[in-house]
């Protein structure tokens, strides 16, 4: 049985980041290429779409969907949000799931590099995926006031970004697409929603 390697969290350089196999996205509903996350949509859906790939995932690749891990998983999926690692751990802590923060970290590099979850560089956060399954480069649309996350493709960047590297020689090691700003609900509310508990959720230091 071949087990994801507990590498070390702060290697967020790795290139080892293997998306599933994109053949097996039997089960996936095309959203129709928009971002995720900010619109009103059968959530539920999206929570046991993205359980049903993980296992099926995991049981294709002998990989172990250990409790910590899937309940890490299913804390992500709760909201389309970033959280951070700590925010993670405090979950699993009062769920008796591991007191240590090397089991967060653990649960989360496994998601990351089996493609379950995204790491927000800007925020060095945590967000689950919305495409589980599919080979894909993410660009997210990060609210700055609540924290929200909607997903959407960047493999569009992507490309043009690989075309500038081969024209420059640069050899591209990892590829994050992000933009900050408000949500549809912070917009209506002047920015002000979320910012009452400031701190309150922010990623401790890694
Ligand atoms: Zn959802
Ligand atoms: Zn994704
Ligand atoms: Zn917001």
């Amino acid at each position: 049985m071949s087990d994801s390697p507990s590498s070390d969290p702060s290697d967020s350089a790795s290139a080892d980041r293997t998306a599933p196999d994109p053949d097996s996205a039997g089960t996936h509903t095309s959203n129709g290429g928009g971002a995720v996350g900010f619109d009103r949509h059968d959530h539920a859906r999206c929570i046991a779409t993205a359980l049903a790939a993980a296992e099926r995932h995991c049981a294709q690749s002998g990989l172990r969907l250990t409790p910590a891990r899937r309940r890490v998983l299913e804390i992500l999926l709760e909201q389309h949000r970033a959280m951070g690692a700590y925010e993670v751990l405090d979950r699993m802590q009062k769920e008796g799931l591991g007191s240590q923060p090397p089991a967060a970290y653990r649960a989360l590099d496994f998601l990351v590099s089996n493609g379950f979850a995204h790491r927000i560089e800007g925020r060095n956060a945590f967000v689950a995926c919305v495409h589980p399954g599919e080979r894909h480069l993410p660009a997210f649309l990060h609210c700055r006031s609540c924290g929200a996350v909607a997903e959407t493709r960047g493999d569009l960047y992507g490309s043009l970004l690989a075309r500038a590297a081969e024209e420059t020689g640069f050899g591209i090691e990892e590829t994050v697409v992000e933009a900050k700003g408000l949500c549809p609900t912070c917009l209506s509310d002047g920015g002000l929603s979320g910012q009452s508990t400031p701190g309150k959720g922010e990623p401790g230091a890694i």
